[in-house]
């Protein structure tokens, strides 16, 4: 295929990952800067719109080695286009902060001065750690509006004072104190905690110092799975796991003294959820 553009030359263009940076300004001294040295092979400006945002100017380009530390680019795919950014860490924190204040934080003066005064929230959800499946990213959730815990896998322990203390002081307070009214567990596609859920040790000996341990929460989850399906793939395996360890939480819930009674009263209502980043589906139901 004849290169008869720029834009085609990065189509057609091979040599390493794809790169994307957002080009504030200057493009030369970047381009001297940044691309140059490393060889790049091709490159494309492209502009970029996401919902209710302004035009970002991008920069997309192949390198043909590795840059500098310093300077690590954002992958580009298409749900980070919004926020590929070539910045130290310092930088990418004030800059995303400072976006965060001109876009949400100064348009509503009403909402956040109210919330200097306490909170309210409709939802105590639990979430996978994983840095792909944040509630607040997915949900649009708004400040105030959603009381989070996050740890691996999403797992919700049983009641336990001494062992649990941290997540059942995490449940206790928004359910106690700011009175939730809605509880939802979030399991995701691809985790990491079921793998580690799936790849115990029968004879219970551990290679990590809290992994393991901590994923045991749901053994129940990965005994019914294996023994339901013998005849899937491990990693089949591990999407019905992410699924049935979501129903292990909810049960574990139960125990606890004030979600049990709200459940009676009426005032909690439980749910599961699951978000397949794969498919980009997501799927909730009343537990
Ligand atoms: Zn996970």
């Amino acid at each position: 295929m004849e290169k008869t553009s720029e834009e085609e030359s990065w189509v057609v263009g091979s040599g390493g990952p794809l790169y994307l940076w957002r080009v504030e300004e200057r493009w030369d001294s970047f381009r001297k800067r940044h691309v140059s040295p490393y060889g790049s092979t091709a490159i494309k400006r492209h502009h970029w719109r996401g919902r209710g945002q302004p035009e970002t100017p991008l920069l997309l380009f192949r390198l043909d080695s590795p840059p500098r530390r310093q300077h690590v680019p954002v992958l580009a795919t298409p749900s980070s286009l919004a926020t590929a950014v070539e910045m130290t860490a310092v930088e990418r924190l004030k800059s995303g902060f400072e976006q965060f204040k001109k876009e949400v934080y100064e348009k509503k003066p009403d909402e956040f001065s109210k919330l200097a005064e306490g909170q309210s929230p409709k939802f105590l959800v639990f979430a996978c750690s994983d840095s792909r499946v944040c509630p607040s990213v997915l949900f649009n959730f708004q400040p105030g509006e959603a009381f989070t815990i996050r740890n691996i896998a999403n797992m919700v322990p049983p009641f336990d004072k001494t062992r649990y203390s941290g997540i059942g002081a995490a449940i206790e307070y928004p359910v106690v104190y700011l009175k939730v009214e809605n509880i939802i567990v979030i399991g995701h596609s691809r985790c990491g905690g079921i793998k580690a859920l799936l790849s115990t040790n029968d004879d219970g000996s551990t290679s990590t110092d809290f992994i393991e341990d901590w994923v045991k929460i749901c053994i129940p989850a990965k005994d019914r799975i294996k023994k339901a399906y013998t005849d899937l793939s491990f990693d089949e395996q591990c999407s019905k796991a992410e699924k049935e360890a979501v129903k292990i939480s909810i049960e574990n819930l139960k125990t606890y003294p004030y979600v049990k009674e709200g459940l009676e009263k009426k005032t909690l209502i439980l749910y599961g959820g699951y978000y397949d980043f794969v498919t980009g589906a997501f799927d909730t139901w009343e537990a």
